[in-house]
C-alpha cells in the first residue's frame, strides 16, 4: 500500500446490499468502478420508506463552504422543517400510488381507472426515498471509496455508510485495514511547496505564506495537519 502497489488489492472481492436514499445514491454512483444491480423502479413499487434526518442533523448552511453545514437548526424553524420533510415525501408518495391506481400492498384503487406506467409515476417521488442496491466492488475500489467517503469532506449521510463499511473491512481483511488507517487514513499527502515549507519550519528557517507560494487554504490545511499554530485567520 505505501508503495501504491495496487494489484494485490484487486484480487478481493465483496458485493453489499444497501438500502440508501436516493440523493445520496446519486452521489454514490460516481464511484463508477463497482458494479451495481438497483432495484428497478420501471418493474416493482418503491417502498414506502424516506429518509428524515434526525434533529442533531439539521444544520444550516455553512458560511465559508459551499459544500458544508455550518451551525445547528433548533426549535421551531427545526420542528417546521421536519414537518414540511415528512409531509411532502408522504403526500408525493400518496400521488405516486394515485397514479399507479395501485398500493404498495397490491390493492388496486379503482377497478376502472388503468394504472400510470411505473416507469413514470416514479418520477414525482421525493429525493429522500430509499432505493435499494447491490454493490459489488474490489478492495482497491473499496479503499478509494472509503478514503473519500469516510472522510470529514463528505456529507454525514453518505459518511454514516462509509463508517459502517469500515467496520466490515477490518473483519474482513484486517492487515489491510491496519495498513489503510496508518498510510491512507491517518497519513498524507505533500505538495512539493508544502514539502519545503516543512523543512524550512524543522531547520528553524524563516518561512511564511508569502515566500511558501501556498495559497491561503492550502497553508491552513498544511498547519493543521502537523499541528503548527500558523493557521491564519
Ligand atoms: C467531498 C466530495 C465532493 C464531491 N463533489 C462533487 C460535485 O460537486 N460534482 C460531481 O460531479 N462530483 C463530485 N464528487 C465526486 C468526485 O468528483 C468523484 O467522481 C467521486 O468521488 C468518485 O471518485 P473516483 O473517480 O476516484 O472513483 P471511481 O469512479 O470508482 O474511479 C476510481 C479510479 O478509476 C479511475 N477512473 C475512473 N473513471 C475514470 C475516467 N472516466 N477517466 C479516467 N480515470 C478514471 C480514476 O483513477 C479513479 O480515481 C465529489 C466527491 C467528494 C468525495
Amino acid at each position: 500500500m505505501r508503495h501504491r502497489h495496487s494489484t494485490p488489492f484487486e484480487m478481493c472481492e465483496i458485493k453489499y446490499h444497501i438500502k440508501l436514499p436516493i440523493f445520496i445514491a446519486r452521489q454514490w454512483i460516481r464511484h463508477r468502478t463497482a458494479n451495481v444491480n438497483e432495484y428497478s423502479a420501471r418493474y416493482s413499487i418503491m417502498d414506502k420508506e424516506f429518509y428524515v434526518p434526525s434533529k442533531e442533523n439539521l444544520a444550516a448552511q455553512s458560511t465559508n463552504n459551499r459544500q458544508g453545514r455550518g451551525e445547528l437548526i433548533n426549535g421551531k424553524q427545526a420542528d417546521n422543517i421536519l414537518k414540511i420533510l415528512k409531509e411532502d415525501a408522504e403526500r408525493n408518495y400518496e400521488h405516486y400510488e394515485e397514479m399507479l391506481n395501485e398500493k404498495y400492498d397490491g390493492s388496486i384503487i379503482d377497478e376502472k381507472k388503468k394504472g400510470l406506467a411505473r416507469e413514470l409515476a416514479r418520477m414525482n417521488l421525493t429525493l429522500n426515498s430509499y432505493t435499494q442496491w447491490y454493490w459489488k466492488t474490489d478492495l482497491l475500489n473499496l479503499l478509494n471509496f472509503l478514503s473519500l467517503r469516510a472522510d470529514s469532506h463528505a456529507q454525514y449521510e453518505i459518511r454514516e455508510y462509509a463508517d459502517v463499511m469500515m467496520s466490515t473491512v477490518k473483519k474482513w481483511v484486517p492487515i489491510t485495514y491496519d495498513a489503510f488507517v496508518d498510510y491512507r487514513v491517518g497519513g498524507m499527502e505533500l505538495s512539493a511547496k508544502g514539502k519545503i515549507v516543512i523543512q524550512k519550519m524543522i531547520k528553524g528557517e524563516k518561512c511564511d505564506i508569502e515566500s511558501s507560494g501556498l495559497s491561503k487554504r492550502e497553508w491552513n490545511e498544511l498547519m493543521d495537519s502537523f499541528g503548527f499554530k500558523q493557521h491564519l485567520a
